[in-house]
């Protein structure tokens, strides 16, 4: 029986990152994976596909909507190989799935392809797609086995014509009319995908806005810009029946009035949120406790009940997003190695890549209210900078929340080009307890997007931003 100091069950960003970092810190490390291929769902399934298929609608939308603007005339027809444009993005994840392979080796983590499932407490079987299985000895296990798409249980997904977000990125033809049941950010921006690509989109979500999560003036202006692209949206709408009918889909919601309305379309993407994925890991034969809802119970050290088994990424409370799941793969690495790590769940910034992007970290506007927090807040529109007029990009703006009394950062909430790269500026600021006076008082390069920044801090310090 091989015996290890670690085994990691699932090979996502969470799984990998903390095989990685225990490798780092001297240990014997394997990971199980089920597929054939690491990275879990962001590599191969999520992030990393997604955003190939957005970058590409991206350029098409370009070419037809916004070259003329800049001088740029095609002779000729734009057409879409969309088959070339999926299978593009299977290239652009066949090389990020052999990076992975190639860290493992690097770093000597033992890798094996299998079922993980639980023996006892510090024992793993790997059982095989060839019918054989091989059992680890482990002095530390850490569960990284991700999330599955959730459904609505009146939902029968096909994945042919009623699919979510794993079918939506393989599809053999753009739609015609595409339903989308959740504004949240798979839905938005895999819509926003077959929106650019000539599909007719219509976003059926249940709260009164899109992107209920984040600040109400980025679900507004987000709003305000996809419906100015063509997305139709039907908030506070309750999905009560999705029927296939042939290569047609029939939604029925009920509006805030109780009146139902029809929507018919190709296909539905079901896109309402992921579960905690534990199937098939006998948990219970560890003695691991799970909640109501299959999330494994942690405590602030990332440790199940039993003390020497850990669990991190989406199999656990918190935002579902890659990077949370990296940071904690890093946590328990470094716990279980007797250092004493810090993740500050706060500064966890939250991205929607649609374009224009929008980004996020700390508390919005609302949960500042609610908390009684007393604040002021600072805000830059993106059409009142030079490189925002250069490029044509104009939509969105940067708003600065800081604490009344300190001027301590409390938040910032972006929509526009660029966002999901400028968010890091706001992480860092925020991590080093920056106040929005610091940030107004630091050099931003002209032009740059970045402007944006400084001048809502600006605006937040003594609502004296220089180009408003
Ligand atoms: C369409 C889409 C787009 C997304 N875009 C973004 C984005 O842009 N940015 C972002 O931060 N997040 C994004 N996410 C979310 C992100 O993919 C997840 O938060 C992240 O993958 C979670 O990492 P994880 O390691 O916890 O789990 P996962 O990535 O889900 O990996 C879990 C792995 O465990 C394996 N596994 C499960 N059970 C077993 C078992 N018993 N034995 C062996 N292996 C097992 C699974 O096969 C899987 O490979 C997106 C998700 C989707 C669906």
């Amino acid at each position: 029986m091989s015996a290890f100091d670690v085994v990691v069950i699932g090979s996502g960003p969470g799984g990998y990152v903390a095989a990685i970092r225990c490798s780092q810190l001297g240990m014997k490390t394997a990971i199980i994976e089920k597929y054939s291929t690491l990275g879990g769902t962001c590599l191969n399934v999520g992030c990393i596909p997604s955003k190939a298929l957005l970058d590409s609608s991206h350029h098409y939308h370009d070419a037809t909507k916004h070259f003329a603007d800049h001088g740029i005339e095609i002779a000729g027809d734009i057409k879409i190989d969309f088959e070339k444009m999926i299978a593009r993005k299977a290239g652009v994840v066949d090389q990020n799935v052999s990076g992975i392979k190639y860290l493992m080796g690097k770093n000597d983590i033992t890798v094996f392809e299998g079922i993980g499932s639980f023996e006892d407490a510090t024992h793993v079987k790997v059982a095989k797609a060839d019918g054989s299985s091989e059992t680890l000895e482990a002095k530390n296990i850490i569960i990284a086995t991700g999330s599955k798409p959730s459904s609505l249980p009146f939902i029968k997904i096909d994945k042919e014509r009623v699919i979510t977000s794993t079918e939506a990125l393989k599809l053999k033809e753009c739609p015609k009319h595409l339903l989308v049941i959740g504004g949240g950010v798979i839905g938005l921006e895999l819509g926003q995908v077959y929106l650019r690509l000539g599909a007719q989109v219509s976003v059926v979500e249940y709260a009164d806005r899109i992107i209920p999560g984040m600040d109400a003036a980025l679900s507004k202006e987000l709003t305000k810009v996809l419906k100015k692209q063509g997305m139709k949206f039907y908030t506070s709408h309750k999905v009560k029946s999705v029927e296939r009918n042939g290569d047609n889909v029939t939604l029925q919601a009920d509006n805030a009035k109780g009146e139902t309305i029809t929507l018919e379309g190709d296909y539905a993407l079901v896109s309402v949120g992921r579960r905690p994925f534990t199937d098939g890991l006998e948990a219970e034969k560890a003695g691991i406790k799970l909640t109501d809802r299959g999330v494994v119970e942690v405590n602030d050290h990332l440790q199940t009940n039993v003390s020497t088994i850990y669990a991190i990424g989406d199999v656990v409370r918190g935002a579902m997003l890659a990077h949370k799941a990296e940071e904690e793969g890093v946590f328990v690495a470094e716990t279980i190695a007797g250092q004493k790590p810090h993740i500050n769940y706060n500064l966890i910034p939250g991205v929607v890549y649609t374009w224009p992007e929008v980004a996020a970290v700390g508390k919005t506007e609302e949960q500042l209210k609610e908390a009684g927090v007393e604040y002021k807040a600072g805000s830059f529109p993106f059409k009142a900078l030079g490189r925002s007029r250069a490029s044509g990009d104009t939509d969105g703006f940067v708003k600065i929340l800081a604490d009344a009394k300190t001027d301590e950062v409390l938040g910032v909430h972006m929509i526009g080009a660029r966002t999901a790269d400028l968010i890091a500026e706001a992480v860092v600021a925020m991590e080093f307890k920056a106040s929005a006076e610091d940030i107004a008082r630091m050099s931003h390069a002209h032009p740059t997007y970045a402007e944006a920044i400084k001048e809502a801090a600006l605006d937040a310090t003594e609502k004296r931003a220089l180009h408003m």
